[in-house]
């Protein structure tokens, strides 16, 4: 893995004072009573030549000072480093308001060397210069100065030169040095390819192409190609050269291949020793020739040992004499040869990745050129026969539930995809969703189906199955949620007693409120069978596809609110969609406040498919429901414009947000909001639903800074359902962000999602730069397939980085999972000593955890007050304070008598979690930041 080619820019200078002979006599204007050029000696008693002005008694100062011309001698963007001294105000007795502690630098473009006066209104401001730090003490004699050093970068490149100019409005400077130079990229030699010295280009995000040309002695592999960065330093080098037959790479050269070796193609690594009975009496030999009385077929490849004219006898030796294989099927590609299956030279091979419990055959032929050459006919062979041993068996997969009453159910499942042996029997595991694996139960069956008996009504069972052969028991399958049908009221008071039993332990009338709570947010869980194959949460839903459905309108007022059109106000246009205008505005509901609201119409004049297409972003919306995924608050499909309703998100798109507010976040901050996306993300991939055009840009923030996903035009599930690839809109796939296996065969999956969310870390943490620049999509496609990737950003800690690369590994299933990388996000939230020091992090870290951080971990600290706040039940904070609680530690300590502190921790942490899963599912308001 390459970043970047560690050459470091080369600044050619084009004026530097401190190197001019005699004085500058640069132009001022007033020229008298303004800048004043006065020699002095520098630290090393070197005369140097300053500027000066120190008008700070007198008002309404203006004065300029003009450099001579300065060439630009092909450079597109200049830096100028300005050295100075600047007296502080306050310093000098008996200012007043007149007196300033900045100048202001101008430039100039012109082709003329040669203007005598100075036209200050063709000059353009590049800013506004303070001083870091303004000296007060000033030695003359043993002079003390301080030195400010600022430098600033200006585009030049409409005409052959530039002059600068320095304006005073006031203040107390001394203009020690000013050198103006450009950067470029040095001449390197990369992958055998030469790349000149090169200038950088004219922005400070643009990327300059050069192609490299083949160093000597050897030929183009692939075009080479590398873009030199703003700053001089040599980026993503793509492509490269091959030396020569007969030469080999040394220190970036070709050289010859010594006397005694040889190299016969430009893709061989390197010489190589001649084979046995040849010889190379030259250096840069492409292939040995023969000792006297040894021979090689002209089709024989060089490394092969010239030979006497003999064709070989048959291999001796070999285990058992040859089996009947006439029903065999060849090995293909899944069986490894070592070190490979032709071309043998030596007596030895291992061959490996060979299927458990199956029967192989082994022919093993002698064959040399002349044997060929020499019309001996087929060379000849000798062969062994093995069975491999049995191993334990793959897992079974695609368990069906195939019967099922209030007490019982049947299931039945498919043979393991490789059985790897005689499969002997069946093993089922089952236990209750709520044990979590605490009490189950175990069924062994010889068959492929079971009846389990004895299940209580509305409860969720997890069941996983295993088989077994002679070699042991195969892993058991991903685990099968089901909930078993019955009345719901029994169920609801089952429950309800065992959460009194629990909270009446705790405290009584104050959890009897909570739970009464519960009951009230809780949606109440169906009265049918539920089937579904998630791990984790009981209640998870899979996406459904509004395109399955045959009429797009049942879709929509399935899973969106139809809303009146009279309850909407609005205000102003804040965007534009792919369908039309985007607008903000207000919107009534009865019974609750109003709202503020973003309201996306479908532009006049639409066909079926685009309103189909534009619905589709509802009813897909509509299914969500996370607070770090852009809330649906209805559709308009009875009037006309048709509209999507959903929540405001002040703040915009992610992307630009950020551009705006280049630098001014801490590095917590901003995982803050990467943390949410994951959230989102990880949701999403829950409901098994893939995004495929994850980004910043479809990312939107709110005025608390939380991010939510946003942005389902594109997206479909395809994992499970090979036809989806063609069905789907054709559009144009989003090339930066996209995994290379969802590029060359459009493979989208959560793991090609977790691929972009890498491009959007690393969009966030450069506050919103484009990935790869201004590369073109081609040369990102090339060179993320050639290994590069996105370099660090600037101040990014490396733990992010690595991050980054991890969500980019090239085999999918090496990255890590949403679940993954938000608990890595939150660690490192928890414990943000594990981000480098000094980065942007300062001291403000402590404070800042909470407060920057979206929903769900952003616990603050746990007081009785919140607590009840979170369930909406404050009021009664005045009764249990009065009873004396003021905090959940004292409620433990008073009524359980639980006095050691990790045990309380304990206790308060369980009490935590649930609260926090309850509250996600009640608010999606945040902790203002
Ligand atoms: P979209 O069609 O979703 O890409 O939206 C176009 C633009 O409208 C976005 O880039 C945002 O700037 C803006 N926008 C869309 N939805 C919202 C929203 N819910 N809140 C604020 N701005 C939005």
């Amino acid at each position: 893995l390459f970043t970047c080619v560690c050459v470091s820019a080369i600044p050619v200078t084009l004026l530097d004072t401190r190197t001019v002979p005699g004085e500058l006599k640069w132009a001022a204007n007033p020229a008298e009573g303004g800048w004043e050029e006065v020699s002095i000696m520098d630290e090393k008693n070197i005369p140097i030549r300053t500027y000066q002005v120190c008008n700070v008694l007198e008002p309404s100062q203006n004065n300029w000072l003009r450099t001579d011309w300065i060439p630009r001698s092909g450079a597109q963007r200049v830096y100028v480093e300005v050295k100075f001294t600047l007296r502080d105000c306050n310093s000098l007795p008996g200012v007043t308001g007149t007196c300033k502690e900045t100048f202001n630098l101008y430039y100039h473009e012109s082709n003329e060397d040669r203007e005598s006066y100075i036209k200050e209104s063709s000059f353009i401001k590049v800013d506004t210069v303070a001083a870091d730090e303004s000296f007060t003490q000033v030695d003359v004699g043993d002079r003390i100065m301080k030195l400010n050093t600022e430098i600033r970068d200006v585009k030049v490149t409409t005409r052959k030169g530039f002059y600068l100019a320095f304006q005073d409005v006031g203040a107390c400077i001394a203009l020690v040095s000013v050198r103006v130079f450009y950067k470029t990229c040095p001449l390197t030699v990369r992958n055998l390819a030469t790349f000149p010295d090169t200038v950088t280009g004219a922005d400070t995000s643009s990327l300059v192409e050069v192609r490299g040309s083949c160093v000597n002695q050897s030929e183009e592999r692939e075009e080479p190609k590398m873009y030199c960065g703003a700053d001089g330093e040599w980026l993503v080098p793509i492509g490269g050269c091959f030396c020569k037959p007969g030469y080999e790479e040394q220190g970036g050269a070709c050289k010859a291949c010594s006397a005694g070796f040889y190299k016969s193609k430009s893709s061989d690594p390197g010489c190589s020793k001649c084979p046995p009975h040849s010889r190379s009496l030259r250096d840069g030999a492409n292939v040995c020739d023969c000792h006297t009385g040894f021979f090689r077929a002209d089709f024989d490849p060089p490394s092969m040992a010239c030979t006497r004219k003999k064709p070989p006898s048959a291999p001796q030796q070999l285990i058992s004499p040859p089996r009947n294989h006439t029903l065999c099927l060849p090995c293909g590609s899944d069986v490894l040869f070592s070190p490979d299956q032709t071309g043998l030279q030596t007596t030895r091979m291992v061959v490996s990745r060979l299927r458990a419990h199956t029967h192989y055959t082994f022919i093993v032929y002698a064959r040399n050129g002349v044997s060929l050459v020499s019309g001996a006919g087929a060379s000849q062979s000798a062969s062994v026969s093995l069975t491999t041993n049995q191993a334990a068996p793959s897992p079974v997969s695609s368990i069906q539930l195939t019967d099922v009453t209030r007490h019982s159910l049947s299931l039945a499942w498919q043979q393991p995809d490789r059985p790897n042996g005689v499969i002997l029997e069946y093993e089922v595991k089952f236990y209750e969703k709520d044990q979590r694996e605490r009490s189950y139960r175990i069924m062994r069956t010889f068959l492929r189906s079971v009846d389990v008996a004895g299940l209580n009504p509305l409860t969720v069972y997890v069941f996983h199955v295993r088989a077994r052969t002679a070699a042991g028991y195969g892993e058991y399958s991903a685990p099968t949620c089901l909930l078993l049908s019955g009345d719901i009221a029994a169920k609801l008071a089952r429950d309800s007693w065992e959460v009194i039993k629990l909270l009446v332990f705790v405290a009584g009338l104050f959890i009897q409120l909570v739970f009464l709570a519960f009951l009230f947010i809780h949606p109440s869980p169906p009265s049918f069978l539920v089937h579904f194959r998630l791990p984790s949460v009981v209640g998870v839903k899979i996406y459904v596809d509004p395109f399955t459905y045959e009429d797009p309108d049942q879709a929509i007022h399935e899973f969106a609110k139809e809303i009146d059109v009279s309850n909407i106000h609005i205000e102003r246009v804040i965007g534009i969609g792919e369908f039309g205008e985007v607008c903000s505005g207000r919107l009534r509901s009865q019974g609750k406040r109003e709202i503020y609201v973003a309201i996306k119409s479908l532009k006049a004049g639409y066909s079926d498919k685009q309103r189909r297409d534009f619905l589709s972003e509802a009813s897909i919306m509509g299914q969500f429901d996370h607070p770090n995924i852009i809330r649906l608050e209805g559709v308009v499909t009875r009037c006309k414009p048709l509209m999507i309703i959903t929540e405001y998100m002040e703040n915009g798109s992610l992307d630009a947000f950020l551009r705006k507010h280049d630098g001014q976040f801490t590095v917590i901050q901003l995982v803050g909001m990467l943390r949410g996306v994951a959230s989102g993300m990880k949701y999403l991939s829950d409901m098994s639903y893939v995004h495929r055009d994850l980004a910043a840009r479809n990312i939107l923030v709110n005025s608390n800074l939380v991010c939510k996903v946003s942005d389902f035009g594109l997206s479909r599930v395809l994992e499970d359902d090979p036809e989806a690839a063609y069905t789907t809109r054709v559009r144009l796939i989003p090339i930066r962000w996209t995994a290379p296996e969802a590029i060359s065969y459009r493979k989208f999956t959560t793991a090609s999602d977790v691929w972009s969310y890498g491009i959007v870390m690393w969009e966030v943490v450069s506050y919103g730069e484009r990935p790869y620049w201004d590369m073109n999509n081609q040369d990102v496609i090339k060179a993320i397939e050639e290994g590069y990737r996105l370099p660090a950003p600037m101040d990014c800690p490396v733990v992010l980085h690595q991050l980054m690369l991890d969500c980019w590994e090239r085999e999918r299933g090496d990255r890590p999972s949403f679940s993954q990388i938000l608990n890595m996000l939150d660690k490192l939230i928890r414990n943000p000593g594990t981000l480098p020091p000094g980065t942007m992090l300062e001291s403000r870290v402590g404070s800042e955890v909470c407060v920057s951080v979206v929903p769900e971990v952003c616990v603050p600290p746990w007081s009785m007050y919140e607590w009840l706040q979170s369930i909406g039940l404050e009021r009664y904070r005045d009764v249990l304070a009065a009873a004396g609680y003021s905090s959940l530690e004292s409620l433990l300590m008073d009524r359980l008598g639980i006095i050691t502190p990790s045990h309380q921790d304990i206790l308060i942490a369980s009490v935590q979690q649930e609260m926090l899963s309850q509250m996600q599912h009640m608010q999606h308001s945040m902790v203002p930041v």
